[in-house]
């Protein structure tokens, strides 16, 4: 089937889901496109805050509602490389700011694996795509845990590499030390097969690392084996889990991984209870700051004259705490506390190879539900925003369902040990 019939063949289907904002009907994304690559016959979706030469990048928001890309991100100029083939470009939360699809200028996102709930945000079309089986694989955003949060919910794998793998250039910042970009796919081997393609070097991103070669062969070295795996699972896990389905299959993931040869350890986070606030006041400030290029002149609409609630407040909570007068007593304290998470983290890890948990402390609600508390929202980030602030890799797998609906088993490694971090998602998965 030709690219230009598989793009009519999910626009058609996509009508149901609304996991896509562009279809690339047109084949504007064959620009560049090799023939033959390790990618080759798969198809792709790209999240809409990462730049493909030549198609819409909205953000999901009104204020970037014309803005063609003008250049590809280098995640995708590698993908092209790879000889993948773009179908289109997916909804999400407006600006990544969202752990449930909803925020969207475009209207929500169905989640395909437990229709009429959301299918978490902010990556919501990208997995939902491949949940649906629009797309073998997808590239997402991850702030706070906006990859591994929809993978969760829609009963899919999502990974987040360690800070500085992948080249964030041509990515739209939600905030700059945070933000990386990530595979969502539907099985461990075909996200390490996208992460291998996309992640390296880049001269034109300054926070990207240059490592040996033999680090980024994530295919190659891929190794499910689980046996004498030293794996840690923090105490303070279970008193955050709210759904007591939830808790009962990450306490069976437990066994399986323990069945295959691991050795469970017990770990502690103690700081995990300051992970939410620490988090949306470093997300508040670089959010903020990020955002002053958006004053209607030279990309689209004034931001704060069109976007939605959630956004808005971020820019103006950010502006508030960026004040010189508050700044010893909002941003420092959160540097500070995001120093101390990080710590937690590294003795978390020093006499284990992986940890594991959950991903979200709570099932997916029903679409359309009013959450008026944004801290209800901001709940879901408990167990994902912590790999964000220490910058370490974590990847999540699916675990079970409750009810019919999915949640994932959340894995994390040390900085650079995504191989490690990729390894016991694949022997997991084969549990
Ligand atoms: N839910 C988090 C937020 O709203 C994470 C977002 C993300 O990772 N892009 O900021």
């Amino acid at each position: 089937m030709d690219a230009v019939t598989q793009v009519g063949k999910v626009e058609e289907a996509d009508r149901k889901v609304n996991a896509f904002i562009v279809y690339d009907r047109d084949r504007v994304s064959d620009k560049g496109r090799r023939e033959e690559g390790p990618l080759s016959g798969l198809k792709v979706a790209v999240k809409s805050n990462i730049c493909v030469d030549g198609l819409l990048c909205t953000c999901a928001s009104k204020t970037l509602e014309n803005y063609i890309s003008p250049y590809d991100a280098t995640a995708v100029e590698r993908l092209k490389k790879g000889s993948a083939t773009i179908i289109g470009m997916t909804n999400m939360d407006e600006y990544a700011c969202g752990s449930s699809g909803e925020t969207s200028f475009y209207g929500p996102t169905q989640n395909p694996a437990a229709m009429g709930h959301i299918p978490g945000g902010s990556s919501s079309g990208s997995a939902a795509a491949v949940a649906a089986g629009f797309v073998d694989c997808a590239l997402g955003t991850d702030t706070g845990g906006s990859i591994r949060n929809p993978a969760s919910h829609c009963g899919i794998v999502g990974y987040k590499p360690t800070y500085g793998v992948v080249s964030r250039y041509g990515l739209i910042d939600l905030a700059m030390s945070l933000d990386q970009v990530g595979p969502l796919a539907k099985d461990v081997k075909t996200a390490t097969r996208l992460l291998e393609t996309i992640a390296g070097h880049d001269v034109r991103d300054e926070t990207s690392l240059a490592l040996d070669k033999e680090f980024y062969k994530f295919a190659e070295n891929l190794n499910p084996d689980l046996n004498k795996v030293k794996i840690g699972y923090a105490k303070e896990f279970d008193g955050l889990i709210s759904d007591e389905g939830i808790k009962k299959i990450i306490h069976q993931a437990l066994d399986k991984l323990s069945g295959a040869g691991a050795e469970i350890v017990d770990v502690s986070l103690p700081n995990l209870g300051i992970a939410i606030p620490t988090y949306y006041l470093n997300v508040y400030v670089e959010f903020f700051s990020g955002t002053r290029k958006y004053d209607g002149r030279r990309y689209g609409h004034k931001i704060e004259d069109v976007c939605g609630e959630e956004v808005l407040r971020r820019i103006l909570l950010g502006s508030y705490i960026s004040q010189k007068e508050y700044s010893g007593k909002f941003y420092k304290k959160a540097l500070q506390a995001r120093s101390l998470i990080r710590r937690d983290l590294s003795n978390a890890l020093k006499g284990v190879n992986v940890l594991v948990g959950p991903t979200v402390p709570k099932l997916p609600h029903k679409l359309g539900m009013k959450i008026d508390d944004p801290r209800v929202m901001y709940a879901y980030d408990i167990f994902t925003v912590v790999a964000n602030l220490a910058g370490i890799p974590a990847g999540v797998v699916p675990a079970g369902k409750v009810g019919g609906i999915p949640t994932g088993l959340q894995v994390m490694g040390d900085v650079l040990c995504d191989q490690k971090v990729l390894n016991v998602m694949a022997g997991f998965e084969g549990c």
